[in-house]
């Protein structure tokens, strides 16, 4: 269990399980010899990929950032994927239940963000997973999901936000938005056009929060605990995983991997000197690390250590 507290705020992570990608997919123009000393790969060429939803409780609200692939998938799909749908259940050994859940964000709409959001009922029916959850997403990019690009109209699953645009439960958002205080959302261009980074900090006016650790939270990550870590954020697809964090390291599936390279930069220009506790929605291991630069100038993961 990955667990944190960031000044008054508890920090969790939540999987929805691993799933299968290929490794050309995933790094992109990235040479294998170069990926495959960071990343194995079966003999299909697959890695793995994680699903990490980010749970804050801010000690007032419950907020589930990205609800993962969900149990929605197409047979086609699931014959690519598998469907792992272990969010729920996972949730529930954490003591959350969907009832408990009073926010949910999605940074964007891809079917691996946002499966969750919605569930079928015995009568077929779509309703809300999080039945009392107010719900957000990007505008531009529900906007843009309904006439997606033949590129990535795969990615695109309307049953998991078309229901809640409609009843009113979902809240598009422009970027820039403070969602609960504490909780803020940046558009950050590159995966898709108006992918969504959630900064998370720690309480307003909570001085000198701390990074630490609940008992329960004991883990295998080394290295030191930044001590002036107050500020954490899900970033999404844009570091999907510990082995993305170089500037040139943008997955083939980014629409803009020139944004990438600018988004990452203007990300690192903020969360490296002010040691910002960064959450990658992919990695099957590492859900979050301080990403720093070495005395060569390459970018590091540092662990971040769990005290108790
Ligand atoms: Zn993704």
């Amino acid at each position: 269990m990955h667990r944190v507290t960031l000044g008054g705020f508890e920090l969790s992570i939540f999987s929805d399980g691993t799933y299968p990608l290929d490794g050309g997919a995933f790094f992109g123009v990235v040479p294998k010899v170069m990926w495959s000393k960071r990343v194995t790969a079966d003999d299909r060429n697959y890695v793995t990929a994680g699903l990490n939803s980010l749970l804050i409780r801010t000690g007032k609200e419950t907020v589930l950032v990205e609800t993962g692939m969900g149990n929605k998938l197409s047979e086609r799909m699931i014959r690519f994927y598998g469907q792992p749908a272990k969010l729920l259940d996972n949730l529930a050994a954490g003591g959350v239940a969907p009832e408990d859940v009073d926010i949910v964000i999605n940074s964007h709409l891809h079917f691996d963000h946002c499966g969750w959001n919605t569930v079928r009922d015995k009568n077929g029916k779509m309703v809300p997973t999080f039945p009392r959850a107010k719900y957000y997403a990007p505008e531009g990019e529900w906007q843009y999901a309904r006439r997606p690009s033949e590129r990535d109209a795969i990615s695109y699953i309307p049953e998991n936000y078309d229901p809640l645009v409609a009843s009113g439960q979902m809240t598009l958002l422009k970027g820039g938005e403070e969602i609960v205080p504490g909780v803020s959302v940046e558009t950050f261009p590159g995966h898709t056009a108006h992918m969504l980074g959630v900064i998370v900090n720690g309480r307003p006016g909570f001085e000198r929060a701390r990074l630490q650790a609940a008992p329960s939270a004991v883990t295998k990550e080394s290295g030191a605990l930044a001590p002036d870590c107050t500020t954490a954020c899900y970033i999404s697809d844009l570091i999907p995983t510990t082995a993305h964090i170089d500037l040139t390291w943008g997955m083939g599936f980014d629409l803009y991997p020139l944004d990438t390279i600018e988004s990452k930069k203007r990300y690192y220009a903020q969360a490296i000197p002010e040691k910002w506790l960064t959450v990658f929605t992919h990695d099957p291991k590492t859900p979050w690390a301080y990403v720093e630069r070495d005395e060569a100038g390459r970018m590091v993961v540092r662990g971040a250590q769990i005290t108790g």
